[in-house]
């Protein structure tokens, strides 16, 4: 085999199918989510007024594998295989004897893996009617990705943009604009929901709750509009598992299946698309691989939040998902890996973790952007800092198996490039950036507030 060959693992000809759905093979079924109002669990009817019905469809299925339409298969083969690189230069600078490989998700048009599931949602609202999408977006990542897939589709989009990101990212706000998408930074007069909070702090620097909230309004409030949400549901993590399937199929290309996947979580979408393909060859006995989940130690849901009944948003507006929480109003400081900042984490993923078939660990934001500096010059891509979460534990596991003297299969998901973050880079560089102790009483406030379920 050449040595490109053995770098890049990458044969077009091996894009998934379908979509893969674990539900029908977890030990035990989901939590429901539940109608705040009667507490009785929420049904496809709860979801219409947001969703279109090939979503709702899609959210509730229990069937192993979805069928990728042609349409959407197309549009995948712009950037899929994303390739799975091996880190040579990493490797070789930690002086391991693992071997470390990682899946490039940061090819994709708008920068990272939230194309694979804007494309889909596009594709399916279309189809259903839909004239226009409304969403929110923290680091804009989502914005951008949807807006694309707008665009694709024909349909208008609406971007509530968390504001603190909005000031650090203005030209994800570009990209977004370029591409014909509205953006407006949240909290906005736009909304009730956005109104109420600035007339409690007009300085509020917005959390993706909050931006979810004035999306939801502002997609129920308008005719032929609906809502997307770029994470956290069972057909965003659907969706995304064609990571984790195309991942499988490239490791056994390289004769390295790996025995440790790493990836950052915000809400578990990126996670959830890679591990669940080799968590179902776990289930099904074939294999042990260790699945670890990376959050920053700022908005630790998984690590530091409680398995309960919370809202999705800030306003309270959305169905209850069991899920680990921080609480609904819990405000993450301003670190700069604005796409991991959610209260929540997805409640299929959470199921999971609670099932004890996951690992989760929190990191603290300093030593995530010197990992990302090591990667940066030892494999030359500028990672996103959400996806710096995942090298930081990558080359601790290196590091591990150098002091056991073992070599491992390691692999990690490279969510997205970080080219449109060279500001938090900046502050890196300068020693600007600071670290956040674990929020414990800030955590505790919000946690108290969370609704008395169960
Ligand atoms: C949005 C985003 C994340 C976090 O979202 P998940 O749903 O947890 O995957 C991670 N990395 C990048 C580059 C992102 O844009």
């Amino acid at each position: 085999m050449s040595e490109y060959k053995k770098k890049f693992i990458l044969d077009e000809e091996r894009i998934p199918k379908a979509w893969y759905n674990i539900i029908p093979d977890l030990p035990a079924p989901p939590p429901p989510p539940l109608n705040p109002a009667t507490m009785q669990p929420a049904g496809p009817d709860d979801l219409a007024p947001i969703f279109p019905p090939s979503i709702i469809a899609q959210e509730v299925s229990g069937e192993r594998y979805i069928e990728i339409p042609e349409e959407i298969h197309q549009i995948y083969r712009i950037w899929r295989p994303t390739p799975l690189i091996r880190a040579t230069g990493l490797e070789k600078a930690l002086d391991t004897p693992a071997k470390i490989f990682f899946k490039h998700e940061g090819v994709s048009p708008a920068g990272s893996h939230k194309s694979n599931t804007a494309v889909a949602q596009a594709y399916y609202n279309k189809l259903d009617g839909t004239t226009r999408l409304a969403t929110e977006t923290g680091a804009g990542q989502w914005g951008s990705a949807l807006s694309m897939a707008c665009q694709m589709f024909g349909l208008e989009c609406m971007v509530y943009m968390v504001k603190v990101s909005y000031h650090q990212k203005p030209y994800r706000r570009s990209m977004m604009q370029l591409w014909g998408g509205t953006v407006i930074p949240s909290p906005s007069d736009q909304t009730n929901a956005g109104r109420a909070v600035l007339a409690e702090d007009p300085e509020s620097l917005g959390s993706l709750g909050i931006a979810i909230s004035e999306a939801v309004e502002d997609a129920v409030t308008h005719p032929g509009s609906k809502y997307a949400l770029g994470s956290v549901t069972n057909h965003v993590l659907l969706h995304q598992t064609i990571i984790g399937e195309e991942a499988i199929l490239q490791a056994q290309d390289a004769d390295a299946y790996p025995d440790v996947v790493i990836g950052c979580v915000g809400g578990g979408s990126s996670f959830g698309g890679i591990a669940f393909p080799f968590l179902r060859e776990n289930l099904a006995g074939k294999t042990n691989t260790r699945l670890v989940a990376v959050e920053p130690t700022a908005c630790p849901s998984l690590t530091k939040g409680q398995f309960r009944y919370d809202f999705g948003d800030e306003a309270q507006t959305t169905p209850l998902f069991k899920m680990y929480t921080l609480g609904h109003d819990y405000m993450p400081p301003g670190i700069h890996a604005g796409g991991l900042r959610y209260h929540g984490m997805a409640p299929l993923l959470s199921h999971v973790y609670d099932l004890g078939l996951l690992e989760a660990v929190s990191v603290p934001q300093t030593k995530v952007f010197a990992a990302a500096q090591l990667f940066a010059q030892t494999e030359a891509i500028v990672p996103a800092p959400e996806s710096a979460h995942a090298i930081l534990v990558a080359i601790n596991e290196a590091l591990k198996a150098k002091e056991e003297g073992v070599s491992r299969n390691i692999m990690f998901n490279l969510t997205g490039h970080g080219l449109l973050d060279l500001g938090s880079y900046d502050t890196f560089l300068s020693g600007g950036l600071e670290d956040y102790d674990h929020p414990e009483a800030a955590i505790a406030a919000s946690i108290a507030t969370l609704p008395k379920v169960d």
